[in-house]
């Protein structure tokens, strides 16, 4: 009635503001309140105040999952002492994550208690020297009102300070122009330090949360280095007025998670002066910041307004996903963080671990991306041989198909035309981008070619012809036996295709590649490794027992399944190639290219 009232004498007066300031006034206002009373505790209270909430009941719910991470993690299972403080008469639960209040009379207000003790990028943490507020699982919506404004005080311990992208509107207070930007803009608070550059005419902020061996004044300077680099792709500007990155260094620290106008990224403390560890580091905060664009800007359809209720489902994660990690890379390069050799070098290494996923000729890019939510994010032993990594596939694929634009037949193009398109028609508009539009995106930049490559790569499995698309670029790929150790062995050892590792002094099976001797002979996963040849073997000895073995010969392992003790007989397999390298075409022989090792880059960036 209230809304009906206002409207007609809005009507009535003539619109004295623009239609948006009225509808805002109209909805009312949502008002969050943050507690850290005793942050060693790990529990931080909210209260939620309601102007005018309206209908004899009220839901109040949590969110079961967080934008930018695709695992149903069941926030509610954190929260506690919910209660009604005015305004409301009684309350249930209705649902797992939904608290139903029977309304009395004025404004409503509820509060609750959320343990806040996982220390992610993901989720919210509180201990003695800081907090850090991750949205979705700490602020309840009022159902039917996501669209409302919302406001955020803070009450925190002496001498701690706060930073987010969230406008200010005083010391400790926020806005937040609905829920969905609440919940995309997590709040740093505590004893944090704060290093401040500008990049593109535009304020950045890092904050650090622990010590290690960084240096402030260098990653100021290499984040400003990044931020260009990306905005040259969008023509030098910005999609956003002033942006946060909130940096965590512990022991461990990894990943980040992307929003609209910051990023959480954990890092370990002693990343910043190895050249290597260094490299990747920056290639993670590449990738989320890329994440402004392309995911939170360049996003499908089905990623906001979010449903926080169920799984968003797209096919487009490869896109937004490895098409990040394919321009993170490129940024980085571009910036002059890192050389072409070691560019060429990193493309070799995620070329390697694609071909070492047999899991590759199961499952295309899009069922990939589909079903992240049960598959990649769910992933056990068995997902090497049944499942591919949009993250892999998807910065390779693109990586190819970048290769093939150069060739395209109205001129040579780039997948930046492809990214700039996309944000021209979409993102810089606000609209989500339907599924089918990126392959017409890449058929209107590259030709009528790109829907077959589409048909064989994104929708399909076909095998990656690396041979014709690194051509385009003057370059190849060349593919090598691992070196054969001399002081262990005269000639290349025998493959097992199994992975062990070391429990506690027991050799395990973690996994068997499908197709391999070990596959093919029955090695379990789960399976305790004794002896090979009725010699004890451990994790560690095990690759020096099959180096001395031929290729093509029998070996008898004695394993525990079950605690029953068995005999397995399996013929090992020639080793697979180890050493992938991207050479120049004509540079023969070169040596300019290292060797690719194994990837170690971690995978737990979203
Ligand atoms: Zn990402």
């Amino acid at each position: 009635l209230t809304r009906y009232l206002l409207f007609l004498l809005v009507l009535a007066l003539g619109s004295p503001r623009p239609a948006t300031a009225v509808v805002e006034e109209a909805l009312g206002v949502t008002s969050y309140t943050v507690t850290v009373k005793d942050p060693a505790s790990h529990l931080l209270e909210i209260s939620i105040v309601v102007d005018d909430p309206g209908g004899d009941s009220v839901d109040f719910s949590l969110p079961v999952w967080t934008p930018g991470s695709y695992l149903v993690r069941e926030f509610a299972r954190n929260v506690q002492d919910f209660r009604v403080v005015r305004g409301g008469t009684s309350w249930r639960k209705v649902d797992k994550n939904t608290w139903r209040v029977q309304r009395g009379s004025g404004p409503l207000e509820v509060s609750y208690r959320v343990y806040a003790n996982e220390l992610t990028v993901r989720t919210s943490h509180c201990d003695d020297g800081h907090a850090f507020l991750a949205g979705a699982g700490l602020f309840m919506y009022v159902a039917g009102a996501k669209d409302r404004p919302c406001r955020v005080a803070l009450s925190l311990p002496p001498g701690w300070e706060v930073e987010t992208a969230l406008p200010r509107t005083g010391e400790s207070t926020f806005e937040a122009s609905d829920y969905d930007m609440l919940v995309d803009s997590p709040i740093e608070c505590g004893r944090i330090r704060r290093v401040e550059f500008v990049a593109a005419g535009k304020p950045h902020v890092i904050t650090l949360w622990g010590r290690g061996n960084e240096d402030e004044r260098r990653l100021a300077d290499d984040f400003r280095r990044l931020v260009e680099a990306a905005a040259a792709i969008f023509g030098g500007t910005l999609p956003y007025d002033r942006y946060v990155f909130i940096l965590h260094l512990y022991p461990g620290g990894s990943g980040g998670l992307e929003h609209r106008a910051s990023t959480a990224i954990g890092a370990s403390p002693f990343v910043f002066q190895n050249k290597e560890s260094y490299r990747d580091f920056l290639d993670l905060v590449a990738h989320e910041h890329f994440h402004a664009w392309l995911a939170k800007r360049i996003r499908p359809e089905a990623h906001g307004p979010f449903d926080y209720e169920h799984e968003a489902y797209t096919r487009m994660l490869w896109l937004t996903e490895g098409g990040t990690d394919f321009f993170a890379s490129e940024v980085v390069r571009r910036a002059g963080l890192m050389s072409e050799t070691a560019y060429r070098e990193a493309l070799a290494r995620i070329i390697r671990d694609l071909d070492n996923t047999p899991g590759r000729t199961h499952m295309s890019l899009e069922e990939a991306s589909f079903d992240t939510w049960v598959k990649y994010y769910r992933a056990n032993e068995h997902a090497v041989n049944s499942q591919v990594s949009y993250y892999t596939k998807g910065a390779v694929v693109c990586a190819m198909l970048d290769a093939e634009l150069r060739a395209a037949p109205q001129g040579p193009r780039k997948l930046d035309d492809v990214v700039k398109l996309l944000w021209e028609r979409y993102g810089s508009r606000g609209v989500g981008v339907p599924e089918d539009a990126v392959e017409a995106a890449f058929v209107e930049v590259g030709g009528p070619a790109m829907a077959e490559w589409f048909d064989r790569y994104v929708r399909g499995t076909g095998e990656i012809d690396y041979d014709r698309h690194l051509a385009r670029l003057g370059w190849r790929l060349k593919k090598e036996p691992p070196k054969t150790d001399s002081r262990v062995s005269p000639a290349p050892g025998g493959w097992l295709g199994a992975q062990v590792t070391n429990e506690n002094g027991r050799a395990m099976v973690k996994s068997v590649l499908e197709g391999s001797p070990a596959w093919t002979a029955g090695l379990n996963t789960g399976d305790e490794l004794l002896a090979l040849d009725g010699w004890r073997v451990t994790a560690d000895s095990l690759a020096e027992r099959l180096a001395d073995r031929r290729p093509g010969t029998a070996v008898l392992l004695t394993v525990f399944r079950r605690d029953e003790l068995r005999s397995i007989r399996v013929v090992l397999d020639e080793l697979p190639a180890e050493k992938y390298m991207i050479e120049l075409i004509g540079d023969g022989d070169s040596g300019r290219s290292q060797p690719a090792e194994p990837s170690q880059r971690r995978r737990d960036r979203s």
